[in-house]
């Protein structure tokens, strides 16, 4: 549906109190008082060892000769293009980051550290279970990895082979094992629904086996239909089915109840944590914080500016050979894009966004518009003010979080 579950976009935290939309803007404080605000970095490692039957990410086979360049290359970008002060956060997503041999993760993590003025406070590299080797795992904790986002999915071998993952339940139980044995206490599992062949049983049952397992937050994913891929292929052909909507809703209201009875209190439409293990990169970018992006397809928010890097190696590559740096989508942000998608996003956290800041943050924003939208919202029981300054969704609001995103969006034209 998208409504519940669509992944993230960049690659994102209840940490309000810590980040964006908790704090004045630099420039409102007296010179004296200024501080730096708070700067994510993202890192794309885009190979595959094969392509799953749902992914539409842009990927690469890891041919050695193209990890050599692709590793060159990164360092080459950080040089060009540095974060040029302290990086709180970094994410490396993919692709499957925990594919790289443990000689080019150490390379690739000491190539990062020598931009990030010190160590991130927070640090996650995403890993597909059959990739979880205990040298790596070393390596990332001796660099300053803190959490690791395991690719599970699924703990059902059949749902698994729905998928074209190319890893087993009883791999990714040796993977967890490793994981903790190497001392990382930060672990999110990221779970698929709505999967065909999926029954609610199913559902249940993986929902139960990731809690048996004990990670520290949780991400669950709605199943959705991309173009040009295999999944998609099968749709055309009639092979599969897709859950109907309200099938969806079913699917994902037991996650809520399920998760939150086992202590995990949902921070986001498909985010879940134990108390303080929110995904703070995350969070940061959800509320329009400041975040650079390095490698293909990796996307930037940076100095009022967003864009992206191609999303081809060769592109990429040979730009950063020549010292200029290609740039995609590039948008120009002013008060109405930004607060527009703090709205947008921010409502996807369930503690919703504080409006004074917000006002405060961006005053040129079209806020006339945006109230009588939210006006509207509350008074059809999706959205509540918890707190005379704050906005937030009722639960059935996030069932439609799609649909009010788009509304809001629509204050833009
Ligand atoms: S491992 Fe991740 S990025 Fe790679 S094909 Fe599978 S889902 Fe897509």
């Amino acid at each position: 549906m998208g409504n519940c579950l669509d992944r993230n976009p960049v690659g994102a935290k209840n940490s309000s109190a810590v980040y964006g939309l908790a704090e004045e803007p630099s420039s409102e404080l007296p010179t004296n008082q200024r501080t730096e605000p708070p700067l994510g970095l993202y890192l794309h490692v885009p190979f595959c060892s094969h392509s799953c039957d749902f992914c539409a990410f842009y990927q690469e086979a890891p041919r050695r000769a193209d990890l050599e360049r692709y590793l060159h290359a990164i360092e080459l970008e950080l040089r060009l293009f540095p974060p040029g002060r302290r990086v709180q956060t970094v994410f490396w997503g993919g692709g499957t980051p925990g594919l790289l041999p443990a000689g080019d993760v150490a390379r690739l993590g000491a190539a990062m550290l020598r931009h990030t003025e010190g160590a991130p406070t927070e640090w996650t590299v995403e890993m597909a279970p059959a990739t979880v080797k205990e040298d790596k795992l070393r390596v990332m904790r001796d660099l300053g990895v803190t959490r690791i986002s395991l690719g599970v999915q699924s703990f059902d071998d059949r749902v698994l082979s729905e998928l074209g993952r190319r890893h087993s339940a009883a791999q990714v139980m040796r993977a967890i094992d490793r994981i903790r044995h190497c001392g990382f206490e930060n672990l999110n599992i990221d779970l698929m629904f709505a999967i065909p062949g999926q029954d609610p049983g199913a559902w249940d049952r993986d929902l139960r086996h990731a809690i048996a397992c004990a990670p520290e937050h949780l991400s669950t994913y709605c199943l959705t239909f991309e173009e040009d891929t295999r999944l998609w292929a099968r749709l055309r052909r009639g092979e599969v089915r897709p859950c109907s909507e309200s099938e969806e809703y079913v699917l994902y209201e037991h996650a809520i109840d399920l998760l939150e009875d086992a202590g995990y209190r949902q921070y986001e439409i498909s985010n879940y944590s134990h108390p303080g293990f929110a995904c703070q990169h995350n969070v940061h970018t959800w509320e329009m914080g400041e975040w650079v992006g390095y490698g293909p397809a990796a996307a930037s928010q940076f100095q009022g500016i967003r864009f992206a890097n191609p999303e081809s190696l060769d592109r990429w590559y040979q730009g950063v050979e020549i010292g200029r740096l290609e740039r995609v989508d590039r948008v120009v942000l002013d008060d109405a894009n930004l607060a527009v998608d703090a709205v947008i996003f921010g409502l996807r956290m369930n503690a919703g966004i504080n409006l004074n800041r917000l006002r405060k943050r961006w005053p040129r924003a079209p806020w006339g518009e945006l109230e009588s939208l939210w006006t509207a919202w509350i008074n059809e029981g999706l959205a509540c003010h918890p707190s005379p300054d704050r906005l937030a969704l009722t639960r059935r609001g996030r069932l439609v979080a799609d649909a009010v995103a788009r509304e809001a969006l629509e204050v833009l034209d």
